[in-house]
């Protein structure tokens, strides 16, 4: 078939980051195709990427601001799309604007909430947690990270000094040993899942998953320890008490690149495998030969997903699991490393350009002087030395009424958000609600004014996918009637509230191109210092850090040291602070992602793969249907102490006894009704793998 173009560019969904190519007939995307020489993916797609790209042309797709009919009457409810009028852009700016004014002249920056988008590319989130920060002078910036690897950046953090992935995608060639835990990767980062497969089936390495679930990579697995949910600390402190006791461990790496490993090792004692199997369900033996395995590889990686970072103990499962890598000297060298699977396409870059609370572009501290001083001189301002809230800190704030203004770029907080009932009660006490989206979504029903924004297909910029490597999107056609590019509409806002505020200074948000702002970004953070859009447009993609333009970039980190200097043991307790099944609420409930969808399903409920999986189903242990009398294919309530859902079942051995699993992509049956708001003390992260619920028949209650 002949195309009108085909234009090359980075797929929208997951934190993979393959490289795409739109085949474009009278400006829609007919079919999509892969770039057999390129990384990461060196043409290989999922479904997501080979046939959900079709939202671009939705018929639903935000064409004009909207602005809701009774923004002056003080209420908040839900009112859909018809409870919103169309708006010229003048209108809706400038009304947004007066709003923001008015809220800063009368409370300060502290009363406003701001969501960057790990959908957008960096150029729109640098761009927009600079018009928070040195517009609003807050920094409450945060975005849906703090959802999904929060506790994984925390941990990291803590025990390294950097929380990015180690390892790029292309090192699984060069793996022995790796190690899966909490991610279900065939269905959550498919095209990485297929390396992984090619490692055991065509290089002989060993993987071990770690998983209370049957997922499909125990299929090529050497072993498959099974632990109870929310026992993840329990098994790597067993792990390692096995390497301490057989002396597995790597001298030299502890002692020249590491410290705390007396203190951490004493600690070990009592964190016997026989101790664990009580605590966890697997069998000590299965957990000393996994030590074993591990310890003795030449080369080994562990790779993780939300099964580990989202818990109420995600910060300590990520620690124990760079405690056992620090114990190995399993860092720093290729195959061999630390690799938290981003979700997001962007979500990576949406940290590493300042969606965060505590950091400015590049994890630079917004408390510390220098670096604060650094940006007041780029950006002409004086800023707000004091850390921000984190997302679910800023819904409380909203329901206390200490901030009153969300601003959202193309997050979807109230379906993303745990205990949902109460997230909604939160906005409904909001001043204003400003959003910048693609889709009128489930947040947007709490909005005032809506701006309509580009998809990835209609823009350029970069995305950083989960291993680092920052590539560029391309236009293929225009935005659809009169929605514009994300960064034009901040910079648009942003020039309206200054002159509203009577800034004698100006900020700086005079771009003409999302290269420019990159550029300005680069120049204050050095890991970016060599990376422009020219040259990614000649190269492909650049892994961070690359500090010079003559730099070939890391693809993989700490050969010769940490960021924080010498890797940190962390002493570990074990705690089991989830909320726990009872007699009226028998099951545990765990949330994830399935293969033919996205997170909210904002995008792909609005594609062909709707078509192929147009509903939710709740996975259960083949035992608890026979026990309960459930069948399969049978609709049932699911409730918990927040909520109901209504669901169909699917009788699977992949979910263990006693846990039912059911996705997070329906808004038919939004599973965050259900979920509990218990958060890591650290991260700040919810529980999302743990809430206890039970099954009720739709006719009569069973259990
Ligand atoms: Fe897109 Fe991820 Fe699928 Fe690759 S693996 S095509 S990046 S969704």
């Amino acid at each position: 078939m002949k195309f009108d173009r085909i234009v090359r560019t980075t797929c929208p969904y997951c934190g993979v980051g393959c490289q795409i190519e739109l085949n474009v007939i009278d400006e829609k995307i007919i079919s999509t195709g892969a770039p057999e020489n390129s990384a990461p993916n060196f043409g290989r797609l999922c479904a997501k990427g080979r046939f959900g790209t079709d939202f671009t042309h939705h018929h639903s797709r935000l064409k004009m601001p909207l602005i809701r009919k009774d923004i002056d009457k003080g209420l908040r409810f839900p009112v859909g799309v018809e409870g919103f009028r169309e708006a010229s852009w003048d209108e809706a700016l400038n009304l947004a604007a007066d709003r923001i004014a008015e809220t800063y002249k009368k409370s300060g920056g502290e009363a406003f909430g701001t969501f960057c988008c790990a959908k957008a590319t960096n150029e729109d989130n640098y761009l927009f947690q600079k018009f928070a920060r040195s517009t609003l002078k807050t920094n409450n910036v945060d975005h849906c990270a703090r959802l999904c690897h929060a506790a994984s950046v925390a941990g990291l953090q803590k025990a390294l000094g950097s929380s990015a992935m180690s390892n790029s995608i292309a090192e699984m060639k060069d793996l022995e040993v790796f190690i899966v835990t909490g991610s279900n990767t065939t269905e959550t980062h498919p095209v990485i899942s297929t390396f992984m497969r090619e490692a055991v089936v065509k290089n002989g390495a060993k993987l071990i998953v770690i998983d209370p679930r049957k997922i499909e990579m125990t299929n090529f697995a050497v072993l498959h320890l099974q632990h109870k949910p929310g026992t993840d600390v329990a098994l790597f402190q067993a792990m390692a008490n096995v390497i301490i006791k057989g002396k597995l461990y790597n001298t030299n790496f502890i002692n020249s690149r590491t410290e705390g490993f007396e203190l951490y090792s004493k600690n070990l004692d009592k964190f016997t495998p026989e101790w664990a199997e009580i605590i966890t369900g697997v069998p000590s033996d299965d957990i000393k030969e996994a030590a074993e395995i591990y310890a003795k590889a030449n080369t080994a990686a562990v790779y993780w997903g939300m099964g580990i970072s989202q818990s109420v103990h995600g910060t300590d499962n990520t620690i124990s699991i760079a405690n056992l890598a620090l114990l190995c000297g399993h860092l720093g060298r290729s195959g061999t490393g630390l690799n938290p699977l981003r979700g997001q396409n962007n979500v990576q870059g949406c940290s590493d350009t300042g969606g965060l609370p505590a950091y400015y572009s590049g994890y630079q501290s917004v408390s510390d002087n220098e670096i604060k001083l650094k940006f007041e001189a780029k950006w002409n301002t004086h800023l707000n030395n004091k850390p921000g809230l984190t997302t679910l800190e800023m819904s409380d704030a909203a329901g206390s009424g200490l901030i009153t203004d969300f601003i959202i770029l193309g997050e979807n907080p109230l379906m993303s958000e745990p205990d949902l009932n109460a997230a909604r009660h939160h906005f409904s006490k909001l001043k204003n609600v400003i959003m910048i989206d693609i889709f009128f979504n489930e947040s947007a029903e709490y909005a005032d004014i809506i701006f309509p924004a580009a998809s990835f297909a209609e823009k350029d910029g970069t995305f950083t996918n989960s291993d680092r490597r920052v590539q560029l999107i391309r236009p293929a056609f225009d935005t659809p009637g009169e929605a514009k590019v994300d960064w034009k509409i901040i910079q648009e806002l942003a020039l309206k509230v200054e002159s509203r505020l009577d800034r004698k200074e100006s900020s700086g948000f005079e771009f003409s191109s999302a290269s420019e702002i990159w550029d300005e970004m680069a120049e204050l953070v050095s890991p970016f210092g060599g990376i422009s859009h020219s040259r990614l447009e000649k190269e492909g993609g650049v892994h961070w850090p690359c500090p010079l333009e003559n730099h070939s970039g890391t693809p993989y980190l700490f050969s010769d040291t940490f960021p924080r200097g010498k890797g940190l043991f962390n002493v570990l307790e074990l705690r089991l602070e989830s909320e726990q099944p009872t007699s009226e609420y028998p099951y545990i409930l765990s949330t994830g992602r399935i293969l033919y969808h996205w997170h909210g399903g904002t995008m792909t409920r609005r594609s062909v793969l709707d078509k192929i999986y147009p509903k939710a189903l709740a996975e259960i242990n083949p035992e608890d249907a026979e026990k309960d009398g459930l069948q399969d294919g049978q609709t049932v309530t699911v409730s918990s102490l927040r909520g109901s859902v209504s669901v169909e079942l699917k009788v699977s051995g992949r979910s263990p006894k006693g846990v039912i699993f059911i996705p997070i992509h329906f808004s038919e049956t939004i599973v965050n009704e259900l979920t509990n708001d218990l958060r890591d003390p650290v991260a700040k992260i919810p529980d999302f793998k743990i809430s206890a619920v039970k099954i009720i028949q739709q006719s009569s209650s069973l259990t």
